[in-house]
């Protein structure tokens, strides 16, 4: 297939939907948990639930960077940006995630903080080069997708001699969090999830590949197969999962071979490992501090650590108690569970970061789900 519309053909799609039918046990229940927000979006978008047999359900997972991030570090990047000698570069989607107290980038920014919307990591480097008086820091955040893009900034603001150029870094990792969801202290206070399979990332597994998940799928006995966003792409991995839970099979199998190997992208990697080094911990919004699991510059590129350069302290705070984010980012409710939903918290006005970004849980069930929702209330 060469073009998006074959891979979104309604016949294909009915043909694969009948053999998940055919083939998932009706006296067996099927929990597959999409860990990319971009698999949760697709998955509502196209209505693939309903295609569904009961027996076979989607959980969604924390896959979504800017829901992950905990209020804290929006609080760090708005003590930081209020700063008068500061600019603060950030991707759109940011600007409007609640800190602790209510406040967001965007609200800073209408009291008077520097911080500028960007596309790119390139627009950042454009903006330290106009204004070399300026402190101009990049907001960086992203699953292993979007770091090679930070490496290979920090690099390019090395050779231009950026003095002034420095990065806040929130880049995380996929296998760490997938740990955490299985298995994790926090499992007490919030609740396990069970899950009888993940639908692994798509862009994320292009740079890492699919071996970083084996030791996963052996440790906690749970098939995971790598899936593409289109939505045959994802009936497909569901019935290869579903065969998998048949046959007591715990492997990683790759259905989106087409842009996957088992390696990844290498020279991508080296970027990575280049510049970065692994956090002995990092806070995520829902699953808590996970061991091993973001990134920070290593000390050769310390003149661009932003952390150190401001000397920047992370305070960890309590989330909205109304909002359960951090109980849907683990997959333990959906998010029609929780009380804001549609009323208080909408995606004009979040309360929450799931409703914030559009591959966030809440964005995706307001946005596609809840008319759904409203016809089955009426049958
Ligand atoms: S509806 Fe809003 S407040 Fe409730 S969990 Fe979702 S983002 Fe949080």
């Amino acid at each position: 297939m060469k073009y998006a519309d074959e891979f979104r053909d309604k016949t294909i799609a009915r043909g694969l939907a009948r053999a998940i039918g055919a083939e998932a046990e009706s006296q067996s229940e099927y929990r597959f948990m999409e860990f990319c927000g971009g698999h949760t979006h697709a998955i509502s978008r196209y209505g693939l639930e309903d295609m569904l047999p009961a027996n076979v359900r989607m959980i969604h997972g924390p896959g979504c960077p800017v829901c992950v991030l905990p209020a804290s570090r929006i609080d760090m990047a708005i003590r930081l940006a209020e700063r008068p000698e500061v600019t603060l570069c950030v991707y759109g989607d940011l600007m409007r995630v609640p800190g602790s107290q209510g406040k967001s980038l965007l609200t800073a920014k209408a009291f008077g903080a520097d911080i500028r919307m960007v596309y790119s990591t390139l627009d950042a480097i454009r903006i330290a080069e106009q204004a070399p008086n300026r402190e101009v820091v990049f907001f960086a955040i992203g699953f292993e997708t979007t770091t090679p893009p930070t490496a290979v900034m920090i690099r390019l603001a090395e050779k231009k001699w950026l003095k002034s150029f420095s990065v806040f870094c929130n880049h995380v990792l996929t296998p760490s969090a997938m740990h955490s969801i299985l298995e994790s202290p926090d499992i007490r206070n919030i609740g396990r999830v069970e899950v009888d399979g993940f639908l692994g990332p798509a862009h994320v597994s292009a740079i890492i590949g699919t071996e970083p998940y084996e030791v996963l799928a052996q440790q906690f006995g749970k098939p995971i197969v790598i899936a593409g966003f289109e939505p045959l792409d994802m009936m497909q991995a569901i019935l290869m999962l579903v065969r998998q839970v048949n046959e007591g099979r715990h492997e990683v199998e790759n259905q989106y071979s087409r842009a996957v190997t088992r390696k990844g992208n290498r020279r991508a990697q080296e970027e990575v490992s280049d510049i970065f080094e692994l956090r002995d911990q990092f806070e995520w919004r829902g699953l808590g501090l996970v061991p091993h699991s973001g990134l920070k510059l290593k000390q050769a590129y310390a003149q661009f650590d932003a952390e150190m350069r401001f000397a920047m302290h992370e305070v960890r705070v309590a989330d909205n108690p109304a909002c359960e984010c951090g109980a849907i980012l683990r997959g333990v409710k959906r998010p029609v569970d929780c009380e804001l939903f549609g009323t208080v918290c909408t995606p004009e006005i979040p309360t929450g970061s799931c409703m914030v970004s559009s591959e966030g849980a809440c964005a995706a069930h307001w946005t596609y789900g809840r008319f759904r929702d409203y016809q089955l209330r009426r049958a």
